[in-house]
């Protein structure tokens, strides 16, 4: 996989979970996400309630996660976390929510995809604390109410305009996680660093986090991979020369693009004359399924101002083409 895909790796998680900051205070980089969040977490302390359910909207590996498990170690609560694909059935929900002690912190993934019937379910607990058991099948089946301890909801999404109206609606409080500024990412690269025991030059984490596209995630990753480098080709010193060295050989360029970016952006400009052309005609041409197209590459290439969507294909910009080394075509280039 790519350095610079902001999906989680399945075996990215025991290196992740040692890197989360583990309160508000330490969760550096959204600062009005971390006020606001605090003031709804010391309110519902002082009123010795639960707190209001949270949702979660931003790109993946930005700390929707790690939100969630600051509220519960804020709250002292337990955490459950589950997603929304892994919910199948709303009777795989019900179970969930009747094995909640109160308080619990229920994170639930990717909130957006889940089975209509298990949202209609999660309507019910969410406002009542309450799951109606169907018993039965047919015209003889009948719904037995069944009391949850109250819980906190925490959902997350990667664009909160992928939720139903009624279901955005019974969340108390909605956070939307954005890509961090550079010097944010520095910060957390040496917080980083210094849990991993590695020791980063200042200019080598200024270099890193200028090509980490934003996202923690990918910053953690990139830091890890650099430290390999360092290990094996140097004295495990992590100075700038190293890191640049380190980010060339696993393809990471100045601004953060990878070998896939690039390649998408070329295929645009070589083979299509700079667009547009479909997604998939696109996906095609790099060898890439269109999601990964679509999900990794073009959101980061659109915000860099290099492509743009347009109703009748992806279109390369004239940063675009500058950015490969290309001359834009006069005419045609916005
Ligand atoms: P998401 O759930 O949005 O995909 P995660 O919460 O899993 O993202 O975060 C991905 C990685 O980035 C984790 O290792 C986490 O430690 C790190 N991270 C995210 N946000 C922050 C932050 N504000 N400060 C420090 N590290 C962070």
């Amino acid at each position: 996989p790519s350095p610079v895909d902001p999906h989680a790796f399945p075996d990215e998680q025991a290196a992740e979970s040692a890197l989360r900051p583990g309160s508000l205070a330490e969760f550096r980089g959204q600062p009005r996400v971390a006020d606001q969040l605090g003031l709804v977490l010391d309110a519902s302390k002082h009123r010795g309630t639960v707190p209001d359910h949270v949702l979660l909207s931003g790109p993946p590996g930005l700390g929707k996660t790690t939100l969630a498990m600051i509220i519960a170690s804020e709250m002292g609560a337990p955490i459950r976390i589950s997603s929304g694909p892994a919910i199948q059935h709303a009777g795989d929900l019900a179970a969930i929510l009747s094995g909640l002690v109160e308080g619990e912190v229920f994170f639930l993934d990717e909130i957006h995809r889940m089975s209509r019937p298990a949202e209609e379910l999660l309507y019910l607990a969410m406002e009542d604390f309450r799951v109606d058991v169907i018993v039965g099948k047919g015209p003889g089946a009948t719904a037995i109410p069944l009391e949850i301890p109250p819980f906190t909801l925490v959902g997350a999404t990667t664009r909160a305009g992928l939720l139903p109206g009624p279901l955005r609606d019974r969340f108390g409080f909605t956070a939307q996680l954005d890509f961090y500024e550079t010097p944010a990412i520095e910060h957390i690269l040496v917080r980083s660093a210094g849990v991993l025991g590695i020791q980063l030059r200042p200019e080598a984490a200024a270099e890193i986090a200028r090509r980490s596209r934003g996202t923690p995630r990918i910053a953690n990753r990139l830091l890890r991979r650099v430290r390999d480098y360092a290990q094996v080709k140097a004295d495990g010193r992590v100075t700038e020369p190293i890191a640049r060295a380190a980010l060339e050989l696993y393809e990471v360029d100045e601004l953060g693009l990878d070998r896939l970016d690039r390649g998408v952006l070329e295929a645009v400009c070589k083979r299509f004359g700079g667009g547009p052309v479909g997604l998939s005609t696109l996906a095609i041409s790099v060898g890439e399924e269109a999601e990964t197209v679509e999900e990794v590459a073009e959101p980061f290439l659109v915000r860099q101002g290099f492509l743009m969507r347009t109703q009748r294909g992806r279109v390369a910009t004239e940063a675009g083409w500058r950015h490969l080394g290309l001359t834009p075509p006069t005419s045609g280039a916005p």
